[in-house]
């Protein structure tokens, strides 16, 4: 059928002006991934004023598929994140997300994964402060290297091959799920039988900003300046196993408690990684 009206459910991602009075809406599904749709309609128009970034909803489009074209016909909101558009951190956050869905279709694959992780991080960053915000940010990019399968491999080093001997590495610890983020990194710092300070000092690996990729001590010898390494101890690790596991769920918490200069290496880290898999800087980390 060449033409027929269609309903998904959708997250609303970005709208941009056509040449002729229209907008062009981008819209994740999870049954066809990204769609672009036409929103007809002068500014007092009520579907014009409720087809806005970050709704999540039941779209109802009609789509031409001799024309290849698809019309937004009505909008039934199923949440509207307000509290997003309280703060820069929180509305920046939401925008990187959008942009790294767009820059990667929607992570090539996986569309209710990708919605379903999409929704719940705005859900975390509606009430995030401007650190936690970070985190939950991080934490959806982080999941999203996982979809695309390009999470960080941390058995050894992506220079010479070299094995990481890290606590992380450790099954037992990483099985348990139940843990809360905050007993996660207790936890870890008993097993790895080091004070903070210790472990702050010995980073067991390094992010290396040029191959985005993490390299053994041995590597990062010589090559500080020319790779741009950022060290990286348990904490850290602790962090992104975090990420994996637990989700979402306490981040807000977790991110209270930790140091401001802890939060900036994650993020710089994931951002990087990010970049990587998007294949190109994010416009909307740049700067
Ligand atoms: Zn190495």
């Amino acid at each position: 059928m060449a033409e027929r009206n269609q309903s998904f459910d959708a997250l609303l991602l970005h709208l941009r002006d056509g040449l002729s009075g229209y907008r062009i809406l981008n819209v994740l599904t999870a049954e066809q991934g990204l769609l672009d749709v036409f929103v007809f309609g002068g500014a007092k128009s009520s579907l014009r004023s409720l087809a806005t970034p970050f709704i999540f909803g039941k779209i109802f489009i009609y789509s031409d598929n001799v024309k290849n074209y698809k019309k937004l016909n009505d909008i039934s909101i199923l949440e509207s994140f307000p509290g997003l558009r309280e703060s820069y951190a929180r509305l920046w956050s939401a925008e990187v997300i959008a942009e790294f869905i767009m820059r990667t279709s929607a992570c090539g694959g996986e569309y209710p994964r990708v919605l379903s992780s999409s929704v719940e991080a705005l859900r975390f960053l509606e009430n995030a402060d401007d650190k936690a915000a970070g985190l939950i940010l991080s934490c959806f990019l982080w999941k999203m290297l996982s979809v695309m399968g390009l999470e960080p491999d941390f058995s050894g080093c992506s220079l010479c091959g070299q094995k990481f001997h890290t606590a992380s590495s450790n099954q037992v610890w990483k099985a348990d799920a139940a843990l809360t983020p905050q007993a996660r990194l207790v936890s870890q710092a008993a097993f790895a039988g080091q004070t903070p300070q210790a472990r702050q000092s010995s980073p067991r690996l390094w992010y290396s900003d040029y191959e985005a990729a993490f390299v053994c001590p041995d590597c990062a010898v010589g090559h500080g300046e020319s790779r741009h390494l950022i060290p990286v101890e348990d904490d850290l690790l602790t962090i992104f196993s975090i990420f994996s596991y637990n989700g979402f769920a306490g981040l807000p918490e977790l991110a209270a408690s930790l140091p401001a200069e802890l939060l900036a290496r994650v993020r710089h880290i994931v951002f990087g990684l990010a970049q990587n898999a998007a294949e190109g800087t994010l416009l909307t980390l740049k700067g």
